[in-house]
């Protein structure tokens, strides 16, 4: 096969074509600087944006890929979760490809292609594994066995915030602008990771082992951020965010590592924006190392969004035999990870 993948689920459009896992080209285009202004994601805009972007793209694309639409087998693209207008643009392009092309179509889970997109740097995933992922709206720990044939068991998720929301939250009250996490790393780098001592929620013995919170952590940075203004001193920002970003890092890291201990598996893969992250990959590659794990983290450009890890599922789902989704797929702006396909409405 010859997989066309498309992403559109927040404020990245993404096209690209994958054939038998490897990753043949793509095309991306970003309005994360027209929501810079607001400190997140305006979904209006994100769709026009997405709607300007297709064509062109789509473009890139093919020419990267050096492939003509005629060559195309398959296409798949994110069904949700996401935001509901921006997902509405790809899937509709998709269907009209699909449907110009007279080429199947398949819905995906945008999580699924998280996942996937290792596969594009490292190969097949391992037959049972922990998968963490980290993203913008999204925290969570997964068995995974095979990730487009068997039902995706969640071990643990997030409670409140995700990882990659507490990074672009954080960054706002710190003035370091949206996206967050490229923005707090980079101001880390200069600052002391001991400095503060932010809560670690969710750790205690007795705490659920897989399960997150990252709403405290970002409030008590609100607070010291108060606390430090009303003394009328200089909020040390790099100090703030190398603390932050230690706090966040250490419990992903921790809860991950014991999910791999506990289930007995020796490979960890972590994926989505938030796997980007220096420090987390650092951390997770120490931690590893010691406990004889295999970790898997696919290059930064991969881990946030871009339609290579869609096309990654589509060309997963065709060679393990799914049935095609078809024209009828509807968006499901909050659809929970069960499987990497998502259903088609009744
Ligand atoms: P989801 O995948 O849950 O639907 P999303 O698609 O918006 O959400 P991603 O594109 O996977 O999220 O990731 C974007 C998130 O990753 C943002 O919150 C961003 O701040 C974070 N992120 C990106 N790079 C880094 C980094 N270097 N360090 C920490 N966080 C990062
Ligand atoms: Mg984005
Ligand atoms: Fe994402």
């Amino acid at each position: 096969p010859v997989v066309l993948g498309v992403e559109s689920s927040c404020d990245e459009t993404g096209f690209g074509i994958v054939s038998e896992g490897k990753l043949l080209g793509q095309g991306l285009a970003s309005s994360a600087s027209k929501h810079a202004e607001f400190g997140g994601v305006v979904p209006e805009i994100a769709a026009r944006a997405h709607l300007d972007a297709v064509v062109p793209t789509l473009q890139i694309a093919l020419k990267d890929a050096g492939v003509e639409p005629k060559d195309i087998t398959h296409v798949a693209a994110t069904s949700g979760p996401g935001l509901a207008t921006a997902v509405h643009v790809g899937l509709a392009a998709a269907k009209s490809i699909a449907w110009a092309l007279d080429k199947p179509l398949y819905g995906v889970h945008h999580l699924a292609g998280h996942a996937a997109a290792d596969t594009l740097e490292h190969g097949p995933l391992p037959e049972h594994s922990i998968i963490l992922i980290v993203s913008g709206g999204h925290t969570s720990i997964l068995e995974v066995r095979d990730l487009v044939r068997d039902p995706i068991v969640h071990l643990g998720d997030t409670l409140d915030d995700a990882a990659g929301e507490a990074f672009d939250k954080v960054s706002r009250l710190l003035g370091l602008g949206y996206p967050g996490g490229p923005a707090i790393s980079k101001a880390a780098l200069e600052g002391d990771r001991e400095a503060f001592r932010f809560p670690r929620a969710m750790l205690r013995a007795g705490d659920h082992p897989y399960t997150f919170s990252f709403s405290g952590v970002k409030t008590a940075v609100a607070r010291t951020v108060e606390q430090i203004e009303r003394t009328g001193a200089a909020v040390p920002v790099a100090d703030i965010a190398a603390s932050f970003e230690e706090a966040v890092v250490d419990v992903l890291v921790t809860k991950a590592v014991k999910a791999c201990q506990e289930k007995k598996l020796s490979t960890l893969v972590i994926v989505g924006g938030v796997a980007a992250n220096r420090h987390l990959r650092a951390k997770a590659q120490e931690q590893c190392d010691k406990l004889g794990i295999e970790l898997r983290v696919p290059p930064p450009s991969l881990c946030t969004d871009n339609g290579a890890m869609i096309a990654a599922v589509g060309d997963l789902l065709v060679r393990s035999g799914a049935e095609p989704s078809g024209l009828g797929i509807a968006a499901d702006p909050s659809a929970v990870l069960h499987g990497a396909q998502l259903p088609v409405p009744a």
